[in-house]
């Protein structure tokens, strides 16, 4: 379950990482809590969290509900960004394709989660 949620977190990786280069970010996309211009940023969330997941190996210490906070704010993140473009319902892009695929194994994880 953790080398799934693992994979399924580097598709909005990339897409979050491309979107905040289009906005010129002064820090190279590195979350500085430090500076005003961070903290009132509009992608600050973002950023944050394209931060917290940028070492696959730091990913790899992460417990199994950190990941489903990664997951769940990449599901959110890439659902606004689709909704924003416009996607159809049942629109077959890999972004789409991918937010479906996201959701069930959330779903999956939920479960087994609390099974265990
Ligand atoms: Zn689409």
């Amino acid at each position: 379950m953790r080398n799934q949620i693992l994979d399924v977190l580097e598709l909005p990786r990339r897409l979050i990482r491309s979107e905040l280069e289009i906005n010129q970010c002064p820090h190279d996309i590195q979350y500085y809590a430090s500076d005003p211009a961070c903290r009132g940023c509009f992608d600050g969330p973002e950023c944050q969290w394209l931060y917290a997941t940028d070492e696959v190996a730091a990913l790899d210490s992460r417990s199994l509900d950190e990941l489903m906070q990664a997951l769940e704010f990449a599901i959110l993140s890439v659902a606004a960004q689709l909704a924003h473009a416009g996607h159809p319902l049942r629109c077959t892009c890999p972004p789409c394709k991918w937010l479906q695929q996201a959701e069930q194994l959330h779903k999956q994880a939920l479960g087994s989660n609390s099974g265990a």
